[in-house]
């Protein structure tokens, strides 16, 4: 049930059952555009698609010129409450807004908003956020509810609407996982606009993934979704790793190598944790689907990694190799076993 419309951002399209897009979003000044320019393309090398910068004053809204120049992926200026500095950025290049009209002080303002961003075809992300819901909605609701967070959306909505204006997404962002999901839920019911899923203000690396593997996972489980930020604290380049793996796991990505490792148990006779580890870093490169295995021992090994086209076992001292559909796993050298693995994967992405 991904979103029946679309939007186009760039040369991506989101919505319309088109795969969902990876994003993220820059911490460094705006306004230093070497700074910036070099974390979007860090971003951009880690496998993120659309990359988000704040706009905050217009030194902001003058770099966006130079900082879409330099970018290999579009970008969207995060503008809260000020149109003007919307209608900068989309006359310096900008190829998506996030803005709440709503918030921005009047129908006229809203007009000449949505004049120029239909000139130019630049869509609008409407992103509300539990931590920042219209004190109104907030006593009605007793607090920031999902119904809340929907109501407070699709009022934004309605704004653009009357403007004739349907170039559309939509957030609704919490950082309370069970009421972000519900919250999504509802809006999916109720609208057919493309659907920005994140948990806002996740966390650290520990926490932030977990919970937003959990929200946003669930949602795509549900068909949910037409792109996806995961919000950690620090550098946002990890973030990029969480979104492939929350796709990965929802079998929504089906590139790069997925890396499936045993729990270990007493019947363990190598050091999984630090051969999985090693060969993630090794094959991280490799864009081909391919499943592998890292198991800790023969006995059960092999089995639980049916599905996998290739791994490795620990055999009561020695490291046996199987590949899918070989009867005969092949020894290995101990310390060499993780290079030689990654090899066979290599060779297996080139055939493929
Ligand atoms: Fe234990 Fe072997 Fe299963 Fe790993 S593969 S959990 S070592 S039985």
């Amino acid at each position: 049930m991904a979103s029946k419309r679309s939007i186009r951002v760039g040369d991506l399209i989101i919505g319309g059952g088109a795969p969902v897009v990876i994003q993220s979003m820059t911490n460094t000044d705006t306004r230093d555009v070497e700074a910036t320019s070099a974390q979007i393309r860090r971003l951009y090398e880690a496998g993120c698609q659309l990359a988000r910068v704040s706009v905050y004053d217009t030194r902001c809204a003058q770099a966006v010129r130079e900082l879409v120049d330099r970018s290999p992926i579009p970008l969207v200026a995060d503008i809260h409450f000020d149109h003007r500095l919307a209608i900068q950025s989309v006359e310096n290049g900008i190829q998506k807004l996030r803005i709440n009209p709503g918030n921005i002080g009047g129908a006229d303002r809203v007009r000449s908003l949505v004049a120029c961003a239909k000139e130019h075809g630049v869509p609008i992300r409407i992103g509300v956020n539990g931590g920042s819901l219209e004190p109104d909605l907030l006593r009605k609701y007793g607090g920031p509810t999902a119904e809340a967070l929907v109501e407070s959306a699709l009022g934004h909505v309605r704004i653009l609407e009357d403007c004739a204006f349907y170039d559309i997404a939509i957030a609704v962002k919490s950082s309370n996982v069970p009421t972000m999901v519900r919250a999504y839920r509802m809006l999916a019911e109720r609208t057919d606009y493309p659907l920005h899923l994140g948990v806002t203000e996740a966390g650290t690396v520990r926490m932030g993934t977990v919970k937003s593997a959990v929200g946003i996972g669930s949602l795509l489980l549900d068909g949910i979704g037409d792109t996806i930020r995961v919000s950690l604290s620090g550098d946002p380049a990890r973030e990029i790793v969480a979104c492939k793996d929350i796709l990965r796991s929802c079998g929504l990505l089906d590139t790069g190598v997925e890396i499936v490792s045993c729990p270990t148990c007493g019947r363990c006779s190598i050091d999984v944790e630090a051969m999985a580890l090693a060969l993630e870093e090794r094959v991280a490169h490799v864009s081909a689907p391919i499943r592998a295995a890292v198991m800790g021992c023969i006995v059960n090994g092999p089995g639980e990694a049916r599905d996998a086209d290739i791994g490795i076992a620990g055999a009561a001292g020695d490291i046996l190799l199987f590949r899918k559909g070989e009867e005969k796993p092949q020894r290995l050298p101990a310390e060499r076993a993780v290079d030689l693995l990654a090899e066979e994967i290599e060779k297996l992405a080139e055939e493929r």
